[in-house]
């Protein structure tokens, strides 16, 4: 059953899933709405380059969330972001063949969109979306475009984010008569949808085309190149990352005062360690040697995403933008956030 739209599922993640540019670590969620009920969304725990069509998603039914989204009562005093995933949790529908896995945190917005739904956290798009003058570079690059673009200011991930994409979606349908298309996530990234499989990609790889041009972004993204010494130890052999902190005077607070975006906190602060060792993240700034104290996947999702976090802030710099960080209290939702650790533990769980 569900055959092609499965397929299509797979397509569409791998289509993103293997370039960090696009997605780092486990971030990013693809889904495919399967029927007039039922969707299969990207699971928790999974790289989106992990997906086929057999495995690394799960169904829930759209409709109930969507209609939970729709009808939630607000002046009730509930911890929306508990009932929400409950929520969620309970409209998981086993397909015949498929593990049963837990959806990724973001179904909740998947619910409320097109057919196709790619959601990336690409470094082109994130330039914008973390700094200043994002939302109005947003808009003078995509004025003329066939398709309507939305831009989300920064709000908790979860219940809260998803309600807030559809009062903007609401609006853009009221104002323009157009469903949005593209819808940039202030301090995180980027979403496209669309009713159109080939369409739905394209249209992903058009968004940050037209950034880079804009930008006239000339430095490719550097590959990323790690060492594995044993299992315990592996290195960074990313001359971008050493040129970057090497000479540099900073100390572990560098990565609380410019919190870019809920990913970076999740796998990267916390977890490193400046001039010293005993981390999983180490960061020489004299050498510029980077060593990572973990098992070989967990360093890769470390090294892709401080890549990522690197890449967005030099260009902001080079581009003279300002950067717009998440404040404090927002970064601390993040760090406290149930559903997040329990992604980290499962990306614990996938190194050993
Ligand atoms: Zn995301």
């Amino acid at each position: 059953m569900f055959d092609k739209e499965l397929k299509e599922l797979e397509a569409i993640s791998q289509a993103v899933g293997n370039f960090p540019d696009m997605v780092q670590g486990g971030g990013g969620n693809t889904s495919v709405k399967l029927d007039g009920e039922l969707m299969a969304v990207k699971a928790s725990g999974f790289k989106l380059s992990q997906i086929n069509s057999v495995n690394g998603f799960v169904a829930v039914n759209y409709r109930n969330i969507k209609n939970y989204y729709e009808n939630v009562d607000l002046a009730l005093d509930t911890d929306f972001e508990k009932e929400s995933v409950e929520f969620v949790k309970k409209n998981i529908v086993e397909l015949e063949g498929i593990k049963s896995l837990r959806p990724s945190v973001e179904a909740g917005f998947h619910s409320i969109m097109k057919k196709y739904v790619i959601h990336t956290h690409p470094v082109y798009a994130n330039i914008l979306c973390c700094s200043h003058e994002g939302r109005e570079l947003m808009e003078r690059i995509f004025a003329k475009k066939p398709y309507e673009c939305i831009w989300i200011p920064y709000i908790n991930p979860g219940f809260c984010l998803t309600l807030k994409i559809k009062d903007e979606i609401d609006r853009c349908m009221k104002e323009k008569g157009k469903f949005p298309e593209v819808i940039f996530l202030e301090n995180h990234g980027l979403v496209v949808t669309c009713d159109e499989f080939e369409k739905s990609m394209s249209l992903h790889g058009e968004v940050n085309d037209l950034i880079i041009a804009h930008l006239g972004i000339k430095d490719k993204f550097p590959a990323i190149e790690l060492e594995k010494k044993n299992e315990t130890l592996c290195i960074s052999r990313n001359s971008y990352l050493s040129e970057f902190f090497r000479g540099r005077n900073i100390g572990p607070e560098f990565f609380d005062e410019i919190a870019l975006y809920p990913d970076q906190l999740v796998y990267l602060n916390g977890n490193i360690s400046i001039n010293g060792s005993g981390k999983k993240l180490n960061i020489n700034t004299k050498t510029g040697e980077i060593t990572y104290e973990t098992g070989f996947a967990e360093a890769l999702t470390m090294e892709e995403t401080l890549m990522g976090y690197v890449y967005v802030v030099a260009q902001i710099e080079k581009n003279k933008l300002h950067i717009k960080t998440m404040t404090p209290k927002e970064a601390d939702f993040i760090k406290n956030w149930e559903s997040e650790s329990y992604r980290k533990s499962l990306v614990k769980e996938l190194t050993r």
